[in-house]
Formats: C-alpha cells, structure tokens, sequence
C-alpha cells in the first residue's frame, strides 16, 4: 500500500520535489499537496514580469492541473495547515479536515518583512510576494500614479521597473549606500542606479523610513532626515522572513528557518523542510536553485537513494529589468587571500568582476554583457581548475573555447 505523504506549501519548492517524486517513485506514496494560494503552483521568479505586464498570470502556472491528476497527486488549494498532530500523525487543516500522513513535507517559503513603523498598516501600503499582491499593486497603481518602494534590493529593483514601465512615477528608497549590496560591488550598483535612473526612476541611497503618513490611506513617506515624499502606493520590499510557524508549533527546531540536516529532515522524525522555510548549516536561502537542489535530494532520499545528501549551493544572481543586465555568483567581493580580475568599458557600459582563490574561480560579477553569467557560475560549482584559461578568462567563454581549440 502506497506511504501518505503529505506537502505543506503548493509554491515552486513543493510543485519540483513532487516532479522529482514522481518521476523516481510514483506509486509508493500517496501524496497529498496542501497550499494556502487559491490556484496552482507558479512560478513566483516571473511575477516581476506579471507587474510588467511582459506575461500574464496564466503563463507563470507550473503544472497544469491534468499533470498533478495524472500523478495520482490530491491537490488541496486554497487551504491552510494550522497543525500537524505528531502522536497521531494527521495534519489538520483550518476547514477542520484531517490527512494521516507517515511523512510530512514542510515547503511553506517565507513572507514578507513588515515594517515595524507608524502608517505600516494604511490602505495603500502593500508587499510583493504572491499574485494576490500583484494583483492589489496594479490595482492601486494606474498610470501617473506616485509610487514609493521602500527596498532597493532584488525584489524592491524589480517591482520599481515594473510599475515605471507601467506608466508610474517611481522612487526606490534605499538604506544602504548602494543598491543590492548583498550581490553587487560598489561599481556594479552604480552602474546599476544609472541604468535604472535612465529608465525614469528615482533612486534615493541611505534613505531610513521613519514613518508612513496618510488619512484615509497612505499619502507621503517620512524619512528619518524629515523630508517627507508623497506617495498614493508604498511597495514594502525590504526582506523575507521564513515562513515556520506550522514547523514550531510541531515541536520542530527552529531557528531563523525549520532546521535541516543534509538529509534535509528536521528534529522530528518523518517531518522534512525544503525551500525557503528551511535552515541548512545555518542558511536560509532566498532564491529558487537552492530550493530546487533540496527538492530534488529529497525526493531522491524518499525514493530509496540513501546516499543523497544536500551540502548547500552556491549563489547566483540574475535581475530581471529588460535592458540592465546584471548577474552575480558566489564570493563576489572577494575574502583575504583572493585575486581579483577586472574588465571594464564605460563606453559600452559593461563590467566583468571575476574572484580567483587556489586556481580556481569562487565568485563573479557582471554589469551590461551578462551572457557569459551561467558558464562563469558552473565554473564556480564545478570547482574547474582555471589556471589553463586564466588569461582570456574574462573575455568570455567564445574566446576560451576559441583559444583551446
Ligand atoms: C517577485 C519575486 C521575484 C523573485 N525573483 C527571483 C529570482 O530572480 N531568482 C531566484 O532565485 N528567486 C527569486 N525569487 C524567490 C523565489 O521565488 C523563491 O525562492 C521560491 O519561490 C521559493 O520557493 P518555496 O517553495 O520555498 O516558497 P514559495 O514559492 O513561497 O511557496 C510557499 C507556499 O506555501 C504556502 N503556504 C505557507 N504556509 C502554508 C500553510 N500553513 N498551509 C498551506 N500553504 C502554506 C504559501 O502560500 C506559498 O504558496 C523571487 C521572488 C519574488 C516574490
């Protein structure tokens, strides 16, 4: 008799480790998938390109609903877990359903970092993080509209680029000194603030939010320095915190996520987490390969292979704004005791950082000409020697190639 295996989260995690199931085991588990979300899983990287309006939100769908069927998978959407009864090992859910289960899969991702500031809860002030925060954004954002994003990182960048694309006056109110310091060097981010200044939108660097100002719905936002800019949207896009409520109040250790081992298994037996509410040697990733990596050791350890283990991942960085390109990978800045290579032309407005450590490549950044992006990353994961190469390195893989031949 097939093993009830039930999946907490319907998001990308959740959608590739059952791809990865099914195609290994399909049979011996009887799994149930339980998601919060009122519609399929989807691919969240795109919803940059839904605010865009480059695709719609019935082109980011994962799986069809007939691929689920046809893997023998209970699709429960649109429905909460609120427990998981470890004694009797049943999952409850908020309609009052129970699932039996002999394994649990927690793949419940993360949500977004509120502000902890006077205003955060005005009409007008919004996350980005699912397709209902898509659609309230461009509800609230018609053309000519002021828009603030508070959050000049990854998601905050690319929420900007959409609504000015759509037509809205943009700011993006940045902390830091420079725009996703977490990825990018100080020269890459300011090429990265004059690219997207030349789309229209307004950056403005070390700027601390002290408070959202409005009537009815939120109307300015306050800086700590007083000076005060108006607002009818606020797009909140300062961070992610995982998502591991259900994991606590389980019995499960946490920490900043649900707490895996390689085996990607938790302090309770049977109860696994992948993605972003997960915790590896000390990480919560952000980002979708990670999350993809885990899914797919689990998925090989569930279908018998004993050997699968999840020793963490490397990270690489792609920003979705047409026509800024940028990409980066691994130790980027560069720890003592590594070398560094620079190519830089302002004329055509491109950059290539490369990091070197012990003959090998350990991080890369890259501003304009990104097409190179993937090959300098598999060079990092793959730990290649480079030293054969490490002249022409950092023309790019044509010449590399060009050159061996
Ligand atoms: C706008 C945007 C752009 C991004 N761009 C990139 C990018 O360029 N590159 C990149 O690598 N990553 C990017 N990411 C991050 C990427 O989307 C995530 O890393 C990925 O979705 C993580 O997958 P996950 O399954 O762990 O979490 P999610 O995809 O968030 O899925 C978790 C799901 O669990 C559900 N859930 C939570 N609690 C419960 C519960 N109790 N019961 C039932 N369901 C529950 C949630 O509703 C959600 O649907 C982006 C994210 C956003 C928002």
């Amino acid at each position: 008799m097939s093993e009830p295996l039930v999946v907490i989260g319907n998001g990308m995690a959740a959608a590739r480790f059952v791809e990865e199931l099914s195609s290994r085991a399909l049979g011996r588990y009887a799994v149930a998938v339980v998601g919060e979300e009122p519609r399929l899983a989807y691919n969240r990287v795109l919803l940059s390109a839904v605010l865009a309006r480059d695709v719609g939100p019935s082109d980011i769908v994962l799986k069809s609903a007939d691929w689920w069927r046809q893997r023998g998978v209970t699709l429960l959407y649109g429905q909460t877990a609120t427990g998981i009864d470890t004694h009797i090992r049943r999952v409850r859910l908020a309609t009052g359903a129970t699932l039996p289960y002999t394994r649990v899969v927690l793949a419940t991702g993360s949500r977004p970092i509120r502000l902890p500031l006077p205003g955060m809860e005005l009409p007008g002030v919004l996350t980005f993080r699912d397709l209902g925060d898509v659609t309230a954004i461009e509800g609230a954002a018609a053309a000519g509209r002021r828009v603030v994003v508070i959050g000049g990182g990854l998601l905050g960048l690319e929420a900007g680029y959409g609504l000015a694309k759509a037509g809205a006056k943009v700011t993006v109110l940045h902390l830091m000194d420079r725009l996703m310091e977490r990825q990018l060097d100080q020269r890459a981010s300011a090429m990265l603030k004059r690219g997207l200044e030349a789309k229209g939108i307004t950056i403005e660097l070390e700027a601390a939010t002290a408070a959202l100002r409005g009537h009815r719905r939120v109307e300015a936002v306050e800086l700590a320095d007083r000076r005060a800019i108006e607002a009818d949207l606020v797009v909140v896009a300062i961070g992610i915190r995982a998502n591991v409520e259900l994991g606590r109040s389980a019995g499960v250790a946490v920490d900043r996520g649900i707490v895996v081992d390689d085996c990607l298994g938790t302090s309770i037996a049977g109860i696994h987490a992948i993605g972003e509410c997960a915790e590896h040697r000390g990480t919560c990733y952000g980002l979708v390969e990670p999350a993809y990596d885990q899914a797919r050791v689990l998925a090989r350890r569930l279908a018998g292979d004993d050997s699968a283990r999840y020793r963490g991942s490397v990270l690489a960085t792609n920003l979705k704004v047409s026509g800024v390109n940028v990409f980066s990978a691994g130790d980027f800045m560069g720890a003592p005791g590594t070398e560094t290579i620079v190519l830089s032309d302002p004329g055509i407005d491109t950059y290539k950082k490369l990091v070197i450590a012990g003959g090998r490549l350990v991080g890369a950044v890259l501003y304009g000409d990104t097409e190179d992006g993937l090959w300098y990353l598999d060079l990092i994961r793959s730990d290649a020697p480079i030293e054969h190469m490490r002249d022409d390195l950092v023309f790019g893989r044509s010449l590399v190639e060009r050159m061996a031949a």
